[in-house]
């Protein structure tokens, strides 16, 4: 196939100063809990995306000094001429499919408290650690200002030497460069505070000394806020933005614009669509002649193409969608719009970061396995024989299993026991904000029906019986989990239901099937991760009156490591539901839930009509039982071979549940070492004494 001619403007080279970018993809800088630390994983995931049609791939946050230490998230680092071979393995990957390479030189101030390194931060002043440590920065005196200026001149020299294209003056997201433009924190007396001219004065000598170092082959770019503070959704307070657009717009080679709030740019589906920033661009492009860049979680070609077309943006920045889909242009340029692997916007991407692991995504589940395992996203291993393969279960795992087996040519048949396929993502798309999570089954049910070698039976609920009887070489159970009734206590499953009562306890099952409780709900949330935040919000809108109850210090914790914690109770507020965090469920006897404080055991009771547990989840592993049962437990007695996978092997994520079914296809007829199943990126001692003497 070919592309269609409406899209050739977006494969249009861009002149970006001293170079050319290929074509309009552009690769945002993106964490990946990779940085530093595992170099080989970070330069083989970047190479892929070159090889995927990104024209430009620019690597994460690139410390230019020990001072600027981000641990547990692990940025890249610009410190001395390791980082320099380190880079370069990146650099070489992405050049190699004819892209350019870009570096984010990023210095912290009042966000890091330089844990490893021990450093003091430098900043404006000695203000708070804004990520909530225990530790102040020290005020820059000018001496300090000029030694960072220095310390940013050497690594955007060391940049230079690793092969970067693009070197980036990091103006934005509340680090130190874009707290020296900010009115409202620069209280400095000097030439360096005050006036709107002497607050760009950091950001104009950094510019211009990092184009007398390295501009001669680099382009020097500058990431800015379009709007001076956090307002509502699409209605930007520019504030003197624009005048201080206005005086830098000439300088740099790139604009790469971005928003004061990091939960609305790098927004989840639940609470914020594509291309959510364009109310904010409004001025940019009206006021430098220089090519700009932004994102928008853009995953469809019209809406890049609309964005072009209409003069908002000269390049289409990406990070979430070039995670989702490394070959997303190559797939407009092919003609194979129907194949893109659209993002689901769940920031499970970002939770690596967040955790300091390698990256992970919901619907690529190679990403971040590139090296250690070797996977592609777009190629895989020809079959390994002419078995055919069992798949019972069409949820997340399942379908990939399935779409991935297919792939390799392995005959595949794909039984669901309901009508529709994708398993728990087709029940939670229906839940208030979901929509999105569909993709995760409407890209694999796609792909299918190109597959031919898949046969696919809906409303076929095997049993054992049936799983014997169709005599497949390998059999994998993909049969999901079901939400418990029951809460764990530290120890086992205990009711909540007071003895002698039977109360009106529900699941989220129950709710995603219709079952309307009576009101007013206690939500209670041992999950911690966005269910019981949708759940609540599903049963107040429909009037019941919700209380959402957690053990937990906060509502939907685990969902803070995918930065939408903060939305979510947000957004609870707004609707009128009543949040009690640190507070276990006891006991429900119909009209009373009894609470207790997790700190001083104080019970509190609720008045409420049911309770719906969002807890945990029993892996559906009867039919494995059973199937294992009928050859006493040996399953090499059985005359296929047995798994199971996804949920039903150990409830999870949807992340680990296409993980999950991909793995199965990859592995199935290869050889694999359990006791080293992957490669492990990390310092190499080399050769040590032989004695073990130290
Ligand atoms: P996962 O996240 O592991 O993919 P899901 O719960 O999303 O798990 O999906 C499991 C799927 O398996 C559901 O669509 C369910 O209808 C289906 N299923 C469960 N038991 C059977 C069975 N015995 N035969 C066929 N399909 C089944
Ligand atoms: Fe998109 Fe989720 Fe993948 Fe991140 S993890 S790229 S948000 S699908």
């Amino acid at each position: 196939m070919t592309r269609d001619p409406r899209y050739d403007i977006l494969f249009e080279p861009v002149k970006i100063g001293p170079v050319t970018a290929p074509n309009r993809f552009y690769q945002v800088p993106h964490c990946t809990g990779m940085g530093w630390l595992r170099p080989r994983m970070l330069a083989e995931m970047r190479g892929i995306k070159a090889e995927g049609g990104w024209g430009v791939v620019c690597t994460e946050y690139n410390s230019i000094h020990p001072s600027s230490d981000d641990l547990p998230h692990p940025s890249a680092s610009l410190w001395d001429d390791s980082d320099i071979r380190a880079h370069r393995l990146m650099t070489d990957k992405v050049h190699a499919h004819g892209a350019l390479a870009g570096v984010e030189l990023w210095y912290g101030g009042i966000r890091t408290s330089n844990m490893m390194t021990r450093e003091v931060a430098l900043e404006l002043d000695s203000f708070p650690n804004s990520a909530g440590n225990p530790f102040q920065s020290r005020r820059m005196d000018k001496t300090d200002i000029k030694t960072f200026r220095h310390w940013h001149k050497r690594a955007a020299l060391r940049a230079r030497d690793a092969g970067f294209d693009i070197v980036y003056v990091y103006a934005t997201h509340g680090y130190l460069i874009s707290n020296f433009l900010n009115p409202g924190m620069n209280n400095r007396s000097d030439e360096y505070g005050g006036s709107m001219k002497n607050r760009t004065r950091l950001v104009r000598e950094l510019i211009e000394e990092t184009k007398e170092a390295v501009g001669d082959r680099c382009a020097v770019a500058v990431r800015f806020s379009a709007d001076e503070r956090i307002g509502e959704d699409g209605v930007p307070i520019h504030g003197e933005r624009r005048d201080m657009f206005e005086m830098l717009a000439e300088m740099p080679d790139l604009w790469d614009i971005n928003i004061a709030d990091y939960s609305l740019e790098m927004g989840v589906s639940r609470f914020v669509k594509e291309a959510p920033l364009e109310p904010y661009m409004d001025f940019v492009k009206s006021r430098t002649t220089k090519p700009v860049v932004t994102v928008g979680r853009f995953t469809s070609p019209d809406t890049m193409l609309s964005q072009v077309k209409r003069g908002i943006i000269d390049l289409v920045g990406a990070a979430r969608p070039s995670i989702a889909d490394p070959f997303l242009p190559k797939k407009i340029e092919e003609g194979r719009i129907d194949s893109i692997r659209e993002c689901i916007g769940c920031n499970v991407c970002y939770s690596g970061d967040s955790i300091g692991v390698p990256i992970r995504c919901t619907q690529n589940p190679t990403m971040g396995e590139e090296w250690r395992k070797g996977w592609h996203p777009e190629k895989i291993e020809p079959k390994g024989s002419d078995s055919s393969v069992l798949i019972v279960g069409a949820g997340p795992a399942g379908l990939e299993a399935a779409r991935a087996l297919g792939e390799r040519g392995y005959q595949v048949t794909l039984a669901e026991a309901s009508r529709d396929l994708g398993g728990r993502v087709t029940r939670e798309c229906a839940l208030p904000g979901m929509s999105e999570y569909a993709r995760v089954r409407s890209y694999r049910e796609q792909e299918l029906l190109e597959i031919a070698n898949v046969a696919v039976y809906r409303e076929s609920p095997l049993t054992v019986e049936d799983v014997m009887a169709f005599e497949a070489d390998h059999v994998a159970i993909a049969t999901g989990a079901t939400w418990r009734k029951e809460r764990f206590n530290g120890e086992a499953y205990v009711s909540v239901a007071s003895p002698g009562t039977s109360p009106e306890i529900l699941t989220p099952d129950d709710i995603m099937n219709g079952v309307a409780p009576k009101g007013p709900v206690l939500v209670y949330d041992e999950d911690g991760y966005y269910l019981g935040g949708v759940i609540a919000e599903k049963l107040q809108q429909e009037g019941l009156g919700v209380s959402i109850a957690t053990p937990a210090d906060n509502i939907s914790d685990w969902a803070g490591k995918t930065s939408e914690r903060w939305r979510v109770r947000t957004n609870l507020m707004k609707l009128g539901v009543e949040t009690i965090v640190s507070h276990s469920l006891q006991s429900f006897d119909g009209e009373t839930a009894t609470l207790t404080c997790e700190y001083s055991g104080q019970e509190k009771p609720l008045a409420v009509g049911s309770v719906v547990m969002v807890t945990q989840r029993k892996p559906n592993d009867e039919l494995y039982q059973e199937l294992l049962g009928a050859v006493g437990g040996q399953a090499e007695k059985l005359s296929f071979t047995l798994k199971r996978i996804g949920d039903c092997e150990a409830p999870a994520i949807i992340a680990a549940a296409t993980y999950a079914g991909h793995r199965y296809a990859r592995e199935l007829d290869t050889v694999v070492d359990t006791d080293e199943p992957l490669k492990h990126d990390r310092v190499d001692v080399g050769e040590t004494s032989s004695t073990g003497a130290a």
